[in-house]
């Protein structure tokens, strides 16, 4: 009886996100047109990435990818301003980056309407960012970026800087009409193509975004297993658009609900009317809600396994890389209940994902599908009950990866465990510091980390006190 349960999210793909891919790609441009500064020794923390890693050796050297990004600021241009600029330079070198951006955002209009300055101004602003982001983060490092993008929209290495840093903050100013300009630019750049096939799909515009896949794969030829990844996500977006294109759209204000057709009426309302609430409740709890409408595909049975590749017996399931909810309609109809705990199960699954971004990876298997039954309001059987027959707990440790290979017994009591854990989590510490802990997964931070910097205990105190805290509940 669980068995139907507990597969609401098989994420076969989820391992290796589409969104990781773009990151590393346009980290390793061919684009040095310029020799690098020579103070680039400092590694990029937002390298940092917490496993599972992405596609094979897709993942440049730190050192590199400094040296990419940043632009030379050796050779000042002669001007009456050279002696204000290099000042400038060397507070930016010295890393006193108040200071230098103060005197950035000081200068005087005439070193900004001189043609030979300007473009330099824009470098100062860049390479500023670049140190911005190291220390501080994406989010300090985009203005920054942005006054260098304002004073030269010309040079691809800005652009590209500038891009990357709205991809990393999923911000809406990472348009259509940005990214055509940036494919102007760096014609050979793969990462334009990604995050543009990423906005076509979003608008629902599969054929296009497929297009924009192919020419992203083209354009990855220097890594082999990035190319190929790439291939068969522009496979996947080919099919998914094969089987999408007979289908028929509505969509309320914050979804997009997609089904065969053959559906009634009613259904559709039911599922907009659930998944609007699921957004209002659940968006409310976590102080958080999707920058993006989200895609449900309703499918006939035949058509949710094809399409999703899932088993038989699963309920549904969010897949990371087209950002959807597949749900087989089969069910759907008779059953209200059923319809909304899957939908708002999977719907806690898109809502981290559109929380933690490009890291969501990082995000524990556990804590993920804890949180997903926890606000869904899952009815399962209480651990401390499947306990009763004398059952080992699998380590949570061991529960941070995918779950797709787990023997369908363990799966179940991994899900319990997840529900038990994050229970817990919630009850101890409430939701505001579950929040706190979903910042240090954005920063790609361990689980062990992670819980010993925002709840201040160990891993393995957690896990005991966990243990302990049902332990008593048997009793
Ligand atoms: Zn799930």
């Amino acid at each position: 009886m669980y068995r139907r349960n507990i597969t609401h999210i098989l994420t076969p793909l989820g391992s290796v996100l589409a969104l990781i891919i773009g990151y590393h790609l346009f980290l390793k441009p061919s684009l040095v047109a310029r020799p690098a500064p020579t103070d680039s020794k400092p590694a990029e923390t937002v390298e940092a990435v917490a496993p599972p890693p992405p596609p094979p050796s897709s993942r440049p050297r730190e050192d590199e990818v400094k040296q990419v990004r940043a632009l030379d600021q050796t050779v000042i241009p002669g001007t009456p301003h050279e002696a204000l600029l290099e000042a400038i330079r060397d507070e930016i070198e010295k890393h006193n980056l108040p200071l230098a951006e103060t005197k950035l955002a000081g200068l005087p209009a005439a070193v900004l309407s001189d043609g030979k300055t300007k473009p330099f101004v824009a470098i100062l602003w860049n390479n500023l960012g670049l140190q911005l982001e190291r220390l501080h983060g994406t989010p300090v490092a985009v203005k920054a970026f942005k006054k260098a993008a304002d004073l030269d929209d010309s040079n691809p290495v800005i652009l590209l800087n500038l891009a990357h840093a709205y991809w990393e903050q999923r911000d809406r100013a990472l348009n259509q009409d940005l990214l055509t300009k940036l494919i102007g630019l760096a014609p050979d750049e793969p990462f334009p193509h990604l995050a543009m096939a990423d906005l076509l799909q979003e608008q629902n515009q599969l054929a296009e975004a497929a297009k924009h896949l192919g020419h992203a794969t083209d354009r990855a030829r220097q890594d082999p297993a990035v190319q190929s990844y790439l291939a068969s996500v522009a496979a996947k977006v080919r099919r998914t658009e094969s089987v999408e294109s007979i289908m028929t759209t509505r969509s309320s204000t914050h979804f997009m609900v997609k089904f065969d057709g053959a559906e009634d009426h009613g259904t559709w309302t039911t599922v907009l009317e659930i998944l609007e609430e699921a957004y209002r409740e659940i968006g409310q709890k976590f102080g958080h809600f999707p920058s993006k409408p989200i895609v449900v595909v309703l499918h006939t049975k035949d058509s949710f396994q094809t399409a999703t590749g899932s088993p038989a017996w699963a309920d549904g399931l969010y897949d990371p890389i087209l950002g959807r909810i597949h749900l087989p309609t089969q069910g759907a109809t008779t059953d209200t209940k059923w319809l909304t705990n899957v939908l708002r199960h999977e719907y806690v699954h898109a809502l981290l994902h559109d929380r933690l971004g490009t890291s969501s990876s990082a995000l524990p298997t556990w804590l993920n599908e804890g949180l997903a039954m926890q606000l869904a309001g899952d009815a399962w059987l209480e651990l401390d009950q499947a306990m009763q027959g004398g059952v080992k707990v699998i380590p949570l440790t061991y529960l941070e990866g995918p779950w797709g290979a787990l023997p369908a017994a363990a799966a179940t009591l991994a899900y319990l465990e997840a529900n038990s854990a994050t229970h817990y989590l919630i009850e101890r510490w409430g939701m505001a510091r579950v929040d706190e802990l979903l910042n240090a997964f954005k920063a790609r931070a361990s689980v062990a980390t992670a819980l010993q910097n925002k709840l201040f205990v160990s891993y393995e105190q957690f896990h005991r006190q966990w243990l302990e805290s049902f332990e008593q509940k048997r009793t």
